[in-house]
């Protein structure tokens, strides 16, 4: 049904000159609409992992994404680490959602054969002025009940890890890694075998609230590609849904503003901080386990973790930039480049773990962007997943601050959603 309408909000479009006629965004008379039951904005992990979960329970779900494909935002690229949950403030979102994403995630990777792997995580020390740091993160994982987490003398760790140099560790052995593409091919398959439907090339690039509910206006991605200026895009369709899912990572916020009728001042502010990745030139890992320095302001420092098939990786460091307008982040034109200048910050954080590190080793790898709540020097934020009792509006539920342990959590925090905002 609701294809047969998009496709007929295409031929319009055509007919009418590509969805070119400008118009403020209030009036769409004109402009074909059609009812839904659940729309989910973005099929990133967190996205499909939402619309798999909305289907199981008997939903009619679409999935709207911007891109040409599943995953091309934050969910490909990041460390891929299956977090234990140890860092966050006990009872926060991320701490729970994060240790039963967990659980559901390993279960998920055994039952559907995704490849996945226990590995252990050593978080290091590495001089003595570090080890109240480590035994602090110790304390905060006891709390968050990861029980298996083990103090480990910086001889013992460097005899598990010959390249490794510290004077203490912590051993988290159910850290480890997943395959995150295969994870949501799979979550893609499942959620369109029960009747989910995506559609790709297709952005929401507004909405209104109108008789207690959001209107959402439509368009296909080209147009807005093609589209200079934003504020006056005529969109190709409306769909009424029962419920809607703001899920769309980087661009969320910048969503929810154009929602005509949403406070905004619910709506948290925006920060960005680019983590980038260098790999190691020709050479096998010279280590077996996740490697974590102590955290840093904005991110988790500049870890080793090693990928399905051997190959390691050091980063993300963090590098706070600046906003971008609205169409370019639902277009995800955020710049991504890895300046290979940027090794000579990497090299002197490597070599306090890992002093063998070689000169001219470190290759580029690719970054991400982390999409975070609070600025440089702010304290850490946890997710925020508002729904009705928030804003007001029946059936909205927006997802802002969904960095990690994202991937991790998203089996998880699809279960929250289902369960406190979908009856
Ligand atoms: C550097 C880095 C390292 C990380 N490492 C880890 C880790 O090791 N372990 C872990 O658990 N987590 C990690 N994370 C976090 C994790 O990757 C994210 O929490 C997770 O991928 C977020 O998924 P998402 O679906 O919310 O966002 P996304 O994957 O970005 O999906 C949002 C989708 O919405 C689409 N979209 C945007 N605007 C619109 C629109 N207007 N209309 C239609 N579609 C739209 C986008 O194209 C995109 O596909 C890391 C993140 C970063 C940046």
């Amino acid at each position: 049904m609701l294809r047969k309408a998009y496709r007929k909000a295409r031929e319009f479009a055509a007919a009418a000159g590509a969805g070119a006629r400008r118009r403020p965004l209030s009036s769409f008379c004109d402009v074909p609409t059609e009812t839904a039951d659940a729309v989910v904005i973005g099929a990133g992990v967190v996205g499909l992992a939402v619309a798999r979960e909305l289907a199981l329970k008997g939903r009619d779900v679409l999935v709207i994404e911007s891109a040409s494909t599943f995953g091309t935002g934050i969910s490909s690229r990041n460390s891929e680490v299956v977090h234990a949950g140890i860092y966050y403030p006990p009872k926060s979102l991320k701490a729970v959602l994060c240790a039963r994403g967990r659980e559901l995630l390993y279960k998920y990777c055994s039952d559907k054969v995704i490849p996945h792997k226990q590995l252990g995580k050593l978080i290091v020390a590495t001089g003595s002025a570090e080890i109240p740091k480590l035994e602090q993160i110790l304390k905060r994982g006891i709390e968050n009940g990861v029980e298996d987490l083990r103090v480990v003398d910086g001889s013992l760790a460097m005899e598990m890890e010959p390249e490794l140099h510290c004077v203490k560790a912590l051993l988290s052995p159910s850290s480890g890694i997943v395959d995150s593409h295969s994870f949501m091919l799979s979550l893609v398959g499942e959620a369109e075998n029960i009747g989910a439907t995506i559609s790709y090339n297709t952005t929401v690039i507004g909405g209104q609230v109108e008789d207690n509910s959001l209107h959402l206006q439509i368009s296909d991605s080209k147009v807005i590609e093609n589209h200079e200026g934003e504020f006056l895009v005529q969109p190709q369709l409306v769909i009424i849904p029962k419920i809607v899912i703001n899920s769309a990572g980087l661009s969320a916020q910048h969503l929810a503003r154009r929602f005509r009728g949403l406070e905004e001042s619910i709506i948290p502010t925006s920060y960005f901080a680019r983590g980038c990745y260098f790999t190691l030139s020709n050479t096998k890992s010279p280590f077996s386990h996740l490697i974590y320095p102590i955290p840093e302001d904005g991110g988790l420092g500049v870890h080793v973790t090693l990928d399905l098939s051997g190959q390691v990786k050091f980063g993300p460091d963090v590098e706070w930039i600046s906003d971008v307008d609205d169409f370019s982040s639902f277009l995800n034109r955020f710049d991504y480049s890895v300046n290979s200048d940027l090794s000579s910050k990497f090299y002197p954080e490597i070599r306090k773990y890992f002093p063998n590190l070689r000169d001219g080793a470190l290759l580029p790898g690719y970054s991400g962007i982390r999409p975070k709540l609070s600025g440089q020097g702010q304290l850490p934020t946890d997710f925020v997943i508002q729904g009705e009792e928030i804003h007001g509006i029946p059936g909205l539920v927006n997802l802002f601050g969904i960095e990690s342990p994202g991937l991790t959590s998203s089996l998880a925090i699809a279960g929250y959603i289902a369960s406190k905002f979908v009856s």
